[in-house]
């Protein structure tokens, strides 16, 4: 088999099957040769079977209707929808210290949902599932990417190599690494970053509550984090089924993990304040403790980041691959002109154009999400009934609440 590609794209989670997809889709006339490598084993079968609450992922995404647009362009989101979605046209934040909320509703921009929720497992399989009817893409399964030679120009004559985990060596004219928010490859290519701790974890869960989700996103701002419920449903059962994210203080969290399924439970009831009634059942909890990172410079020649390999950030805004995705976009598109007018895919000009259509994007989103963050930390009495008050406010102001919400939803970009 011969090994040599136009593009290497290490890492095949939702971003790095999502750029495979595009590049493939909308290059028309001289196809690209894609190598899409996987550390882990790829599975394009979707086993779900509608049992119960075991039967979601736990993690999942709030997709927006930006996400969801860019995977119509690419002919995928038949194939999500196919599966299991769960459209939201309401959204309710709250603060536990007070009497602020916010309520944001999708008919408030004339829009039928303001987001679907997600199974990233759902997502992945999806990609895979399109990849397969597509020419060009060769994918690499459980072949995690060893070693990384970058060549130092854009030539044809001198490609960059991966050195894959049977041995096989790889070359190609750009390496592009959406291998999540710890990138080896980013390691690899010496690219710095920008990182600190939230010092706050998150605990993922799918939980039953007694009462039906009303398709609202709900969140509650706690002294030791936000609480996310988030709406699941399935298509043959009349139980009530939420995706939670509980991000707490990591002593908190470590208190939390450690309790059992009906400790668990009670906590979790008195932290969301019974909005949807007892919380009747839980399935396995996973913990992700929580860092923000930012890549001082996201290309260099023959080589290029994307999405969290870029850029991680707290999930309290549900923004992350959403970002990503836009990435994925403004990459995809970089590339596609770049080839259709037979320039190297590595050059250093071609990448930077990319850089900066998305990085004052990322960091506003970011400093964004470090504001809200910041601004729900315990604060003296004054400054509580301040931010009761203001969100309050907000919450009157219709004007500048629908401009937050289409930017929220992706699609003022
Ligand atoms: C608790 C939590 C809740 C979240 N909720 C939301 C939400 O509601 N909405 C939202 O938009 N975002 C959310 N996010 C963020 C979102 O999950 C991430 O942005 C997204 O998963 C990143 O996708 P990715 O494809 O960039 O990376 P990943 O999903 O991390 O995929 C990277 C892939 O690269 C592979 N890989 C790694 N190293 C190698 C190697 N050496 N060789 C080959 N392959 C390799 C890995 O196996 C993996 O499959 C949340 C994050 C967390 C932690």
């Amino acid at each position: 088999m011969n090994l040599t590609y136009d593009i290497a794209i290490v890492g095949a989670g939702i971003a790095g099957s999502a750029l495979a997809c595009s590049l493939a889709t909308s290059v028309k006339d001289k196809p690209l040769r894609i190598a899409l490598i996987e550390a882990q084993t790829i599975c394009d079968t979707l086993p779900i079977c509608d049992e119960g609450i075991n039967d979601f992922d736990a993690r999942v995404s709030a997709l927006t209707v930006g996400s969801q647009q860019f995977f119509e362009s690419i002919d995928l989101w038949s194939y999500i929808v196919g599966q299991r979605v769960s459209g939201f046209d309401k959204m309710t934040v709250w603060d536990a210290e007070g009497t602020g909320h916010i309520e944001f509703d999708a008919a408030d921009v004339r829009a039928s949902q303001l987001g679907h929720i997600v199974e990233n497992r759902v997502t992945v399989g999806a990609l895979h599932q399109r990849i397969k009817t597509l020419s060009g893409v060769d994918i690499f399964s459980q072949q995690a990417v060893a070693e990384l030679h970058l060549a130092n120009t854009a030539s044809r004559s001198n490609l960059s190599s991966l050195s894959l985990a049977d041995g096989r060596s790889l070359e190609a004219q750009l390496i592009i690494a959406a291998d999540g928010a710890n990138s080896p490859l980013r390691k690899m290519a010496g690219l710095p970053i920008r990182e600190w701790s939230y010092q706050q974890s998150a605990i993922v869960c799918v939980v039953e509550t007694s009462q039906g989700h009303e398709a609202t996103a709900w969140q509650r701002f706690t002294e030791h984090g936000p609480l996310a419920f988030l709406p699941l449903s399935l298509s043959q059962s009349d139980k009530h089924f939420c995706s939670i994210v509980w991000s707490q203080t990591d002593i908190e969290n470590d208190l939390a993990m450690a309790m059992d399924d009906h400790q668990f439970l009670q906590a979790l009831g008195r932290a969301f304040e019974y909005r949807l009634g007892e919380i009747t059942d839980v399935s396995k909890r996973r913990s992700f403790p929580l860092h923000q990172r930012h890549a001082i410079d996201y290309v260099k020649p023959n080589f290029a980041l994307v999405a969290d390999a870029a850029h991680a950030i707290h999930p309290l805004a549900g923004q992350g691959i959403n970002l990503g995705l836009a990435d994925v976009k403004a990459l995809s598109e970089v590339i596609v002109a770049g080839h259709e007018r037979g320039q190297m895919l590595g050059d250093i000009g071609l990448l930077k154009r990319y850089q900066r259509q998305r990085k004052a994007d990322n960091l506003a989103m970011m400093a964004a999400v470090e504001g809200l963050k910041r601004l729900f930390q315990p604060l003296p009495l004054p400054f509580r009934w301040a931010r009761n008050m203001g969100m309050n406010i907000f919450h009157d102001q219709s004007q500048l609440k629908n401009k937050v919400i289409k930017h929220a939803m992706g699609i003022d970009r």
